[in-house]
């Protein structure tokens, strides 16, 4: 980088251009002193990182400017939030102190900078993220929410630059993008940007797929502009003639989201009907907005007809989120589908820019959806003992799901994830109605704990002193607060009961003469094969183990004293590392018998020859090779970044790897025929096995086969479509659906 000869004229130029872009996207919310403070942000920002570049070359202060320009414009923050945006890596990778920053701009800024520096590890590209700093983060959210806005401004910035990082490195970044900021965005109803986020982390972690679906949409945009000219004409000409000002266009979906639709359904790029929805976004006075957006949907349905299961009405009942809109879903001309949004402006704007929108609207948000929400997360980190990665998983859950509404007896309104049962609704009022559930009544009627509950429903629970909290009831709860008190619960009766099983085993341990100390017991742990001391007490006292075995103990004890102790788990990790590492380019070669290096072809994804990889190496099971696209592969890279190994296929003809193919078509005499001919004559290629199902002239079968690479398969695809009454052949993932564990 310093060969490089920087034209510093132009850059200084530049720089300037763009801090006063930024200013202008300050403008709506500046206040009187408000810009002599964001420009002394600006001065010290330029100063402390003039040294400093990016990975492309350019000024580093160009990030600080962009991050903060997000924020302004994008996310509608105030001055407060422009100021720490602009100096948000200053603490961390300058000579810049906290204290400076509190002596400059005093102490609220102080605490955001600080907020983020804290939980700067989780953006720090060398170090691997985990569990616990994602805890650290939800940990800042709950203290200001400005904090975990800054940082999604921070991370959409440095994913939308992210092209001149190392490949690994935008895998593992757009992985925790996927698995963490995206939702979190969801969550706090930045809607734009949660689909930014999601698109640009498939364009790295499946580059094909997500060309191909953005050369399709491109391929047929004046085919689809035409038609939605022709679909909202009617409307625009009914609204004005109603007197309505309002601005009427159609939206492509995101290519995230139209991936999804792909998978999820089965169905090839051509069959998925809503590439786009309608918005109609109406000029409304606050007191008639209700009125308005229903006015709007009898307009539409008058002309187009709706299909009544696709009706969303979240203009009387907000998501938890904030966002407000009437979703319908009609049939357009052509027989096609259409989605359409009717909003006003300020819900429009409550949609785009989520919280900060929001707190403009409300005077007092305490009755917001939001701020509950963000109280269920203080409420939440505050249990004691959960693990983090259990907590993330709980967490998580709660982050993308659909609402639904349900009555207390009473006719209050309550908000719960979809899938919620009876037993989560007790949890939600208070965690000692949940412990004493036994039952509930919905809608008058008996129904047990397990119960999924529907929108609209209205439910009593009933309750017992004698009740106590059962393991099986993690199985059906959804909410993060029924599962992590059940949990807590669980664990203190399970000590309680432990306390019985270590007074077992400290009189039997007197009783054979050896000495009760931490080292014997963890002794006798291992050797009984309990993960914990706290497992171990409690079998004894619920009598799962019989402490004779002990005598068993005593004599293994005695034999294996010059027994090579058992190698350390770390130092075995480090070791394969090293072995890695040592090679060329860090780079585990596939197919390779040189290096000398144990790996497994994983079976959640079934990997062949040209498919993007990566090695994980696993705990008990060596190396496993996983595809990037892996359903595991976001949680494995987010979370154990550094046991993530690059690797890469080796040229190799002769050998032959399982993967699936999932076959559509119209039955026909003679098909299989057809398919198995194609497949081991014209292909040569080795069946695992077929199975198919056909019922009512529609035919779908699953095959196994060996192949010898990507293209191998891609082109055996390719001869199957041609065979007539095929409709359509996918590469699935696993023939088994258990998910492997890390
Ligand atoms: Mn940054």
């Amino acid at each position: 980088m310093n060969e490089l000869v920087f034209d510093l004229e132009a850059e200084k130029k530049e720089i300037l251009k763009r801090y006063r872009a930024l200013l202008k996207a300050c403008k709506p919310t500046l206040q009187k002193g408000d810009k002599s403070m964001v420009r002394h942000a600006f001065d010290i920002s330029l100063e402390a990182h003039k040294d400093m570049r990016r990975k492309s070359g350019e000024p580093y202060i160009y990030h600080p400017i962009a991050v903060a320009q997000i924020a302004a414009e994008e996310i509608g923050l105030g001055t407060t939030s422009v100021v720490c945006a602009l100096l948000h890596d200053v603490v961390e990778d300058t000579s810049i102190t906290l204290e400076d920053i509190e002596n400059e701009f005093g102490k609220k800024v102080a605490k955001i900078i600080d907020g983020l520096t804290k939980i700067s590890g989780v953006l720090d590209y060398n170090s691997s993220l985990q569990a616990e700093n994602f805890r650290k983060m939800l940990l800042t959210l709950a203290d200001d929410v400005r904090v975990i806005l800054i940082k999604l401004a921070d991370r959409l910035h440095n994913m939308r630059t992210m092209d001149y990082m190392p490949r690994e490195k935008q895998l593992k970044i757009a992985s925790e993008t996927i698995y963490l900021y995206a939702p979190l965005a969801h969550r706090l109803g930045l809607y734009s940007m949660k689909s930014e986020l999601e698109d640009l982390s498939m364009k790295y972690t499946e580059p094909e797929t997500y060309k191909f679906i953005a050369r399709k949409l491109n391929e047929k945009k004046a085919e689809r502009e035409l038609y939605i000219q022709s679909f909202i004409g009617p409307i625009e000409d009914i609204l004005r003639e109603q007197g309505f000002k309002a601005s009427v266009y159609g939206r492509p979906k995101s290519i995230h989201s139209i991936w999804n639709k792909i998978k999820k359904k089965g169905i090839p790029f051509e069959e998925v009907y809503d590439l786009f929805a309608i918005r109609i976004i109406l000029d409304s006075k606050l007191e008639n907005e209700k009125a308005d957006c229903w006015k709007a949907y009898s307009i539409v349905t008058d002309l187009y007809r709706p299909n009544p299961d696709r009706l969303r009405d979240w203009v009387s009942s907000p998501k938890a989120n904030g966002y407000e809109s009437l979703h319908t879903t009609v049939m357009g001309p052509k027989g096609q589908w259409v989605e359409v949004q009717i909003r006003t402006q300020r819900m429009n704007e409550i949609a785009k820019k989520g919280f900060a929108a929001h707190w403009k609207y409300k005077e007092s948000s305490s009755d917001s959806g939001l701020d509950q929400w963000i109280q269920k997360v203080r409420d939440l980190l505050k249990s004691p003992d959960s693990n983090a990665l259990d907590f993330l998983d709980d967490f998580k859950m709660n982050l993308f799901s659909d609402e639904i509404f349900i009555f207390t007896p009473k006719g209050e309104l309550m908000q719960l994830p979809a899938n919620a049962t009876a037993l989560d609704f007790a949890f939600e009022i208070h965690s000692d109605l949940g412990a004493r559930c036994i039952g509930a009544k919905v809608n008058h009627k008996l129904v047990p704990l397990s119960h999924k509950l529907q929108n609209g429903d209205q439910v009593e629970i009933i309750t017992s002193t004698k009740q106590t909290p059962k393991e099986d009831w993690l199985n059906f709860v959804v909410t993060a607060k029924a599962r992590s008190k059940i949990k807590s619960n669980l664990k203190e009766e399970k000590r309680r009961i432990a306390e019985n099983g270590k007074e077992l085993l400290e009189r039997k341990l007197k009783s054979l003469k050896i000495t009760y100390n931490t080292e014997n017991i963890s002794k006798i742990c291992n050797y009984l094969k309990f993960p914990s001391t706290l497992d171990l007490f409690f079998a004894i006292a619920t009598g799962e183990i019989d402490l004779k075995n002990l005598k068993d103990f005593q004599a293994s004890e005695k034999s294996s004293e010059n027994k090579v102790p058992e190698r350390n788990e770390n130092s075995h990790i480090e070791g394969i590392f090293n072995k890695v590492k040592s090679k060329d380019n860090d780079t585990l070669l596939i197919g390779e018998d040189l290096q000398k290096i144990d790996y497994k072809l994983s079976s959640c994804c079934n990997p062949i020859p040209g498919d993007d990889v990566f090695g994980f190496l696993t705990i008990n099971d060596g190396i496993k090779i996983h595809r990037t696209n892996c359903p595991n592969s976001t949680k494995l890279m987010a979370n154990y970044g550094y046991r993530v190994i690059k690797a890469k296929w080796t040229s190799q003809k002769e050998l032959a790897f399982l993967t699936g193919l999932r076959i559509k078509g119209i039955d026909d005499l003679g098909l299989i025929n057809k398919l198995t001919t194609v497949i081991s004559n014209d292909f040569k290629v080795n069946m695992r096995s077929i199975t198919v199902d056909s019922s009512d002239g529609i035919f779908e079968g699953s095959i196994m086969i060996y192949v010898n690479d990507k293209q191998h398969l891609e082109d055996l695809i390719k001869k199957i479509t041609q065979i007539k009454g095929i409709t359509s052949v996918v590469r699935f993932d696993s023939d088994k659906k258990t998910q492997q564990g890390a």
